[in-house]
């Protein structure tokens, strides 16, 4: 971490230096589509990536790029790249490794979105997936082929609770020869870093707690620095001449920042999913509380979901962050400072008992995001989770009795009274 600072200073001053053009304490919102030249020999320097500066926002932007150090930093990363959303993290995450015929082997438990682009929109691209369960490595060992590129999971996984064994499938990942892409997006920095556990690539929705309030559409892919792109042959677009740049090779060239430096000259260049410089600073605004909020978010989690598991009128409840999970002791090793927010439970009264639940809850919202400051309530099998086959829902936690909450930073007995009172209905 930058300058050896603990991980709050690092939210609150990594990447962010006052203003130098006017001492502005606060990140100015850089509200601009170009940047003047300062003579023709900088501008041919520039765009022939002799020289690096600001040319045009669609690359970078000194908001966005304010946010990305702190989000490196955070990470503990050698860059990062913001971009528009989460989703397009993922896709620019690939993009570098990926090419026609190659696939990504990914985990079961993943968000329903993330299934739905692994599984459907990627292939447009003549790109495949696979997933295996990663709680068994000789599958994850088996399903990997000449042809894989990546293999990619979440830290916590979006709605079970479900929490992976970074180490062990980093270390796997280190045998084959292949990068390990977290989503780290439910843990956060705060309770999890996967780099620090052997990951390659980090990717994040900044839509979730990074910004921590239900305002922005945001995502980020942060590089570790650490992979040798040259070794085995398989990622060209980093370890060969580069046509587009005159032969350029990105790694010979950039080393531990060639992918950071391929994901924006070529990545955000031509794909164009930038973010934008407003965004980027309400992110900025959101992360210097993160690790204040984190601490809320995960002591209110464990207390809901042990005032839930108690209950009679509850069936099952999944947070990895109760002693019955059966993932309870990887979360205590993985991570001990909390197992995230966000977990499911079913009520008994299967699929009507469910709806009736979050049609009664006042005080949890109804809505399709997670990791606001305010609780959350989603039936994920209609929802989320509505384009998956049977099965996949299942596997992915998402059974018709299950009713998934993102647990807020409000007074863990206002948000205990709530469920109280909406259960006492749905199952009347
Ligand atoms: C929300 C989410 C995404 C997608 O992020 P967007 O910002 O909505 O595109 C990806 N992964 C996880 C775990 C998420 O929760």
């Amino acid at each position: 971490m930058s300058e050896n600072w603990g991980f709050d200073t690092a939210a609150i001053h990594a990447g962010t230096a006052p203003d130098p053009a006017t001492g502005a304490r606060q990140v100015p919102i850089y509200q601009t589509t170009a940047y003047v030249f300062k003579d023709a020999a900088h501008a041919a320097r520039l765009f022939g990536l002799q020289e690096l500066g600001y040319i045009y926002s669609r690359l970078t932007n000194p908001t966005v790029s304010a946010l990305q150090a702190r989000v490196a930093a955070l990470e503990g990363g050698a860059g990062a790249i913001c971009c528009a959303s989460g989703h397009a993290a993922q896709i620019l995450a690939l993009f570098p490794l990926m090419g026609p015929g190659r696939n990504v082997v990914a985990s079961t438990r993943l968000y329903g979105g993330t299934i739905t682009q692994f599984s459907q929109t990627i292939k447009r691209f003549g790109w495949g997936a696979k997933f295996v369960d990663l709680d068994d490595l000789d599958a994850l060992r088996a399903a990997v082929d000449e042809d894989t590129r990546a293999i990619f999971c979440e830290s916590i996984s979006n709605p079970g609770g479900y929490v992976t064994d970074i180490p062990a499938v980093a270390k796997v990942a280190d045998e084959l020869g292949l990068p390990l892409i977290v989503d780290n997006t439910l843990a956060t920095p705060w309770l999890c870093r996967p780099i620090e556990m052997g990951a390659t690539l980090v990717v994040h929705s900044l839509t979730k707690y990074m910004t921590g309030n239900g305002t922005v559409t945001g995502g980020a892919v942060i590089d570790s620095g650490r992979f040798d792109w040259s070794a085995s042959g398989k990622f060209p677009s980093l370890s060969e001449p580069e046509p587009a740049y005159h032969g350029l090779v990105f790694h010979e060239a950039f080393g531990n920042l060639a992918y950071t430096f391929h994901s924006i000259a070529i990545g955000l260049r031509d794909l164009g999913m930038t973010m934008n410089p407003q965004a980027a600073h309400y992110t900025l605004l959101g992360i210097e509380t993160l690790g204040l909020r984190m601490e809320r978010h995960v002591a209110n989690a464990q207390k809901v979901a042990e005032w839930l598991e108690k209950d009679p009128r509850i069936a099952s409840v999944t947070y990895a962050g109760l002693s019955s999970s059966p993932w309870n002791a990887t979360a205590q090793r993985v991570y001990p400072k909390g197992a995230g927010a966000l977990f499911t439970f079913s009520i008994k009264g299967g699929y009507d008992a469910a709806v009736t639940l979050v049609d009664e809850l006042k005080l949890f919202s109804h809505v399709a995001n997670l990791g606001d400051s305010r609780s959350l309530v989603i039936h994920s099998a209609s929802t989320t989770h509505s384009q998956l086959t049977d099965e996949q829902k299942t596997a992915a936690g998402a059974g018709p009795d299950v009713v998934r909450l993102s647990i807020g930073i409000e007074d863990a007995a206002d948000l205990i009274a709530d469920l109280d009172q909406a259960l006492a209905i749905a199952t009347a």
